[in-house]
């Protein structure tokens, strides 16, 4: 019932609003993402959609429904990339909730509720440092430090909000209360292997992990590499190598029977780093990341009580401190089944599967229940510019969003 060939020419086209130098890159803030949202502005409108921002910087296209004192059914995603990321992860999203407008215009359906088309503001980790600035702000947790926060020319988040429109100084009215939102729905590609891998064309998301990221310091003691004789060294680096692959072996262990459970340490700095010396000091970061709240509190304490008798010998001091932690998200069991039912109607094959990456959902999830859609891309590369969607799987995915919203929207409106 969509038009999937109007929907593709939209991917291709908003993908073109690009850094030439650098495709696919769109950054948050930047004049080519303004005028990529002016162009988006101009395809909600043709949807019929009456669009708005608000002082977050969220770019909103609403249709209005027959019970205008029901919260709003709410799907989109975001325009903003990465550094030479690709040409579907968040606009998918987006372009699929237009797309869900004009379906409903050109087959007369009105909703009971009102629909809300969201292009969020950063969700990729802005310049500022700060990732989700739109949705994070419609949970009410942006606070003033990070409002503050400088890029590397000084200008300032709040500064950068006002620079493309925004009033920042209304932030505070772009939060919205628990259980505004009727439910929401967003449609992305997985970014990850495992629906191509399994042939399936629709992934239905049941949590977006909680990660904790851990900064160690391994303390030994730094000396001559050809002076000091193995027995008495106090190696930094030994003890770190047996910490990644405790991490590795752990986390392998941990993952697949009955939670999703990975971790990495993509972060090491060692001192002195030179080729004779015996490393005195290794700082790494730890990150895990898991559907389980459970995992989270425990794998590092574990992890060092596993290691602890190899590692004993080599006499160093190893310190932990966490720099960053956030919960599990659940989607909503009723927008789980909802999709579940409606992907079997269609005739897709569909998996249950957690999402490894975060969302905006995450914080969405504050003003009520959200679910998610995901559709395979290709060899599950994403954040490169290899990033790859299938037109049968784009249409698949817009195809149960919209379906999912019309159920949505009858099972929803009944007291
Ligand atoms: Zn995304």
């Amino acid at each position: 019932m969509i038009n999937a060939d109007r929907l593709w020419r939209n991917i291709e086209t908003l993908s073109t609003f690009t850094d030439p130098a650098n495709p696919w890159t769109r950054r948050a803030f930047t004049p080519l993402h303004q005028q990529g949202r002016r162009w988006l502005e101009e395809q909600m409108e043709l949807a019929g959609l009456v669009v708005s921002m608000d002082g977050a910087g969220n770019l909103i296209g609403r249709r209005n429904g027959r019970k205008p004192n029901l919260h709003p059914l709410v799907t989109g995603s975001h325009t903003d990339t990465v550094n030479a990321g690709g040409r579907f992860d968040g606009i998918l999203g987006v372009l699929a909730g237009i797309e869900v407008a004009h379906s409903l215009n050109e087959h007369e359906l009105e909703l009971d509720h009102p629909l809300e088309v969201i292009d969020f503001m950063s969700e990729e980790p802005s310049d500022y440092g700060i990732s989700c600035v739109g949705s994070r702000a419609m949970a009410g947790k942006l606070d003033a430090v990070m409002l503050s926060s400088p890029d590397h020319t000084g200008e300032t988040l709040a500064q950068g909000l006002s620079r493309i429109g925004a009033q920042p100084s209304t932030i505070a009215s772009a939060k919205r209360a628990n259980k505004s939102t009727a439910a929401y729905l967003e449609l992305h590609i997985e970014q990850g292997p495992v629906l191509e891998q399994k042939d399936l064309p629709i992934g239905v998301v049941t949590h977006i992990v909680g990660g904790r990221r851990i900064a160690v310091t391994i303390l030994g003691t730094a000396g001559h590499s050809g002076t000091t004789p193995m027995p008495l060294r106090s190696d930094a680096l030994v003890a770190a190598s047996l910490l990644v692959a405790g991490a590795y072996r752990q986390a392998t262990r941990l993952n697949g029977s009955e939670h999703y459970v990975v971790a990495t340490v993509g972060r090491l700095l060692v001192e002195p780093n030179m080729a004779n010396a015996i490393p005195g000091k290794v700082d790494l970061v730890l990150e895990v990341r898991s559907d389980s709240n459970s995992v989270l509190d425990s794998f590092p304490e574990d992890l060092l009580s596993v290691i602890a008798a190899d590692i004993e010998p080599l006499d160093v001091q190893i310190s932990m401190k966490e720099l960053t932690r956030s919960d599990v998200t659940n989607c909503s069991s009723e927008l789980i089944q909802v999709i579940d039912a409606v992907a079997s109607e269609l005739g897709y094959g569909t998996m249950h599967l957690p999402s490894g990456a975060g969302h905006d959902g995450v914080y969405i999830s504050q003003t009520g229940p959200i679910g998610m859609i995901f559709v395979p891309c290709l060899n599950g590369r994403s954040h490169c510019p290899e990033e790859w969607a299938a037109l049968e799987a784009v249409q698949a995915g817009t195809q149960v969003l919209l379906h999912s919203l019309l159920k949505l929207d009858r099972t929803l409106s009944q007291p």
